[in-house]
């Protein structure tokens, strides 16, 4: 099945006759070969998932219906929990405690859109108050169609959740195409759709490179919506294309997110959060607390405390007990990251890590990373590196921390730490930005609204916002 793309309900080989590697970059080893899907695979998929939506059942059957099979997919994933996270460990790297809160979030996420599917029977639309009489009107709402996904590997099956759970539930069918760097999750994702019942052509996957099959998706004149997570150059592209045929398009992109500490704050904890905001995923997370400002006073001590516990931090293969820091995704990516710190080191001044850790030279591993001292126009400070090193930057006053939070191309997340609680919610309305913390850096509810501002995306996954990313809205007015 790994060899195989998904498509109309069944797995079948790509009509390119090919494979690629997948390789564990704990050991640069190849552990899958997967199918090498191209354009005549992307059409197949789009033209299953056209005869899904124009004849099939799944737009047409109630939201409860729907919801039934949903949640037989999130009960299957938490069934399969630990072997879905051990391949997720080998694929990404990511330590298996992280791989495991991946799995449950993303059986999470397919059972809150199935609560949402079935609510979708009880909008027998929403009532206009018109200002002319003799008229009535009402907005209903309804699928938008097929929808192609096209998503990273930091977070493999989740952020394919985050898609497929919302797309279904509203009514749509569509085609997937997972990162090349992590695609085996996405195929038992499709196994578990095929076990759980849902009609043949409804999801369809297509494994492949983003310019043989990625790219094909987003011109297939018959996809009605593209939603994206990936890189700003992708995204632009994708926009790009999708602006042909006046596609609808959402967008996911990068960020480069700050975190303002007043020194009202604990030290543990603010040390605890900014740990966990860059180093958590291995740095590899859109929305990573990669820019820290820390109020001049505790400084000092601050950036000691936080060289001292990075310096503690248990890196090895992901499922090795009690290990935090697994290694980066792919060689391309961790050759990525140690040329961004060889940067670094030319802009500002190397507070810890930096290197390959010793003894660990045969995975792809980056050592916790600190850099402070760096000029607020430098590369380091301003760039997403996508890997755990963080920047560090002292302010004197709350504007000016705003200012240099604010001072960026970028707008997916912001944290602001401070005991006053005022203060904290006067900087979180300053920040120019679609998720933004207090007292904490991070955590992610399948029930709010997640997405960027600025070059950081376009539109909002999760909770009811991410379900209306799939959905038309239509007027019915009736003359009485
Ligand atoms: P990427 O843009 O290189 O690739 C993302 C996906 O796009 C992959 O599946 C790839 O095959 C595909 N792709 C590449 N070229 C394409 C093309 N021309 N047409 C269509 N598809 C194409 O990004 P990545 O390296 O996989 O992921 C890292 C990036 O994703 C980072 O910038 C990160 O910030 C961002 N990200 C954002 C979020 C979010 O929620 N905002 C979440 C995770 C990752």
């Amino acid at each position: 099945m790994k060899d195989r793309l998904f498509i109309d309900g069944a797995f079948v080989a790509s009509a390119s006759g090919q494979t690629f590697d997948v390789v564990d970059p704990a050991n640069r080893q190849v552990f899958h070969r997967v199918a090498r899907g191209n354009a005549e695979d992307v059409d197949r998929a789009v033209q299953a998932a056209r005869r899904a939506f124009d004849d099939g059942p799944w737009p047409r059957m109630s939201g409860a219906d729907r919801a039934a099979v949903l949640r037989r997919m999130g009960d299957l994933i938490a069934e399969r929990k630990d072997e879905l996270a051990r391949i997720e460990v080998q694929d990404n790297g990511k330590p298996l405690p992280e791989a495991v809160w991946d799995i449950e979030d993303t059986a999470g996420v397919f059972h809150f859109y199935a609560d949402l599917a079935a609510r979708l029977d009880n909008s027998a639309g929403q009532e206009i108050e018109l200002a002319m009489e003799g008229f009535t009107s009402k907005a209903v709402k309804e699928p938008i169609g097929v929808a192609g996904a096209i998503i990273p590997w930091n977070f493999p099956m989740l952020m394919a959740s985050w898609k497929v759970a919302p797309a279904l539930a509203a009514g749509c069918c569509m085609v997937l195409k997972p990162s090349e760097l992590t695609p085996v999750s996405a195929l038992e994702l499709g196994q578990i759709a095929f076990d759980a019942g849902l009609p043949a052509g409804v999801l369809n996957i297509v494994t492949g490179f983003g310019a043989e099959a990625g790219q094909p998706l987003t011109e297939h004149p018959g996809v009605d919506k593209l939603a994206f997570t990936g890189s700003v150059p992708t995204g632009s592209r994708i926009m790009a294309t999708a602006a042909r045929d006046i596609k609808a398009v959402s967008l996911e992109l990068g960020g480069k997110s700050p975190l303002v500490v007043f020194a009202d704050t604990p030290l543990d904890e603010a040390v605890e959060w900014i740990m966990f905001g860059i180093f958590w995923n291995q740095g590899e997370v859109c929305s990573a607390t990669s820019r820290v400002l820390i109020e001049q006073s505790i400084y000092v001590p601050l950036l000691e405390r936080l060289a001292e516990e990075a310096k503690k931090i248990r890196i090895g293969h992901g499922l090795e007990e009690g290990i935090l820091l697994g290694p980066l995704v792919s060689p391309s990516q961790h050759q990525k990251v140690l040329e961004a710190i060889e940067r670094g080191k030319s802009e500002g001044r190397l507070v810890t890590g930096g290197g390959v850790p010793a003894g660990l030279e045969d995975g792809c591993y980056v050592e916790p990373t600190v850099f402070a001292d760096m000029a607020e126009d430098s590369w380091i400070w301003r760039e997403e590196i996508f890997g755990p090193v963080v920047c560090v930057k002292p302010f004197e006053t709350e504007a000016e921390a705003i200012r240099m939070a604010n001072d960026s191309r970028f707008g997916l997340g912001a944290a602001v730490m401070s005991a006053d609680l005022d203060r904290a919610e006067r900087v979180a309305r300053a920040f120019r930005a679609g998720i933004v913390w207090i007292n904490c850096s991070q955590p992610t509810f399948t029930e709010a609204p997640w997405g960027g501002y600025k070059q950081s995306g376009i539109g909002r996954e999760l909770g009811e916002w991410g379900l209306n990313n799939y959905l038309e809205t239509k007027q019915i007015t009736t003359f009485d």
